[in-house]
């Protein structure tokens, strides 16, 4: 299980972020992280994954436990190997690279050989499509293989928990059906918890166990998707969805007004 705990990030010293965050990630669930732009969700992944020293970002306050060990200060290889994998907002796959090399980088951490082959196996398994282009240059797939391939890598180091930032994100809808589908596959299979971070608040309810929403680097809201579809800030500001019924942006929606309601 994850467990984030009052989690405070800071960028450069003096941009705060992250205020005070908490969320889990129970072993075998799917958990959604939903939010607009700019509100947080990407810092969450990197403070997960040890990745915020990159990015001139510090964790300044709470924790990060994963499976009852302390990782607030761990590096990202060290927890990678404790079983945290991510897949990176922008399917952030080595462009010049052919497909089996992406894929042999994920498997990296990994000394086991015939693991990382069985692995590999796996991967191709769940994307069919992948099999033909393994000899590709990822550069050249299409935004759909792309999002798979950098799916796939994260799979190779046999995560018991995977992060997805955003991976709807620029998808047309069909691949968007496509991507969720493959979500719900390495749960059910592996069991394998999910972190799925989001924008698309469709996609994420409709196959979360549970969901969190953030703005501003803090949760304002959490629960079951049920409850959460049938709350009409959540249907105004996430789902598209006027209250009574009529198509509203979200983009529309001024920030205070947001920010007034959720607090009242
Ligand atoms: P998006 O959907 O746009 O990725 P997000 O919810 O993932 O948004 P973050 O990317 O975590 O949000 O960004 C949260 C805030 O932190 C934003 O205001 C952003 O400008 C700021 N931020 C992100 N990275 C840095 C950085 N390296 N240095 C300073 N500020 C940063």
């Amino acid at each position: 299980m994850l467990d984030v705990a009052n989690l405070e990030v800071v960028y450069n010293d003096v941009v705060l972020v992250l205020r005070g965050i908490s969320l889990q990630v129970p072993d075998g669930k799917i958990v959604a992280l939903l939010g607009a732009n700019g509100a947080g969700k990407t810092t969450v992944s990197r403070a997960v994954t040890g990745l915020l020293d990159i990015h001139e970002g510090d964790i300044t306050k709470g924790s990060v436990t994963f499976n009852g060990v302390d990782q607030t200060k761990s590096k990202a290889a060290a927890i990678v190997k404790s079983g945290i994998s991510l897949v990176m907002e922008g399917r952030r796959i080595f462009a010049e690279l052919n497909v089996d090399e992406n894929l042999a980088t994920g498997g990296y951490t990994n000394q086991d050989k015939k693991k990382v082959a069985a692995q590999y196996d796996k991967v191709m398994e769940l994307f069919p499509s992948l099999t033909s282009r393994r000899k590709d240059i990822a550069g050249y797939l299409s935004g759909g293989e792309q999002q798979m391939l950098a799916i796939g890598r994260a799979l190779m180091s046999d995560p018991k928990l995977i992060i997805l930032d955003e991976p709807s994100l620029g998808l047309a809808p069909l691949l968007v059906q496509l991507v969720r589908d493959i979500i719900v596959d390495i749960n059910k299979e592996s069991g394998t918890s999910i972190l799925l971070i989001e924008q698309n608040a469709n996609m994420a309810l409709s196959i979360s166990d549970f969901a969190y929403i953030m703005e501003t680097g803090k949760v304002v809201m959490d629960g079951e998707p049920k409850k959460l579809l049938q709350n009409e800030d959540v249907q105004e500001f996430y789902l598209g969805l006027h209250a009574e019924g009529e198509r509203k942006s979200f983009r529309d929606v001024k920030h205070y007004k947001r920010r007034k309601r959720w607090l009242s």
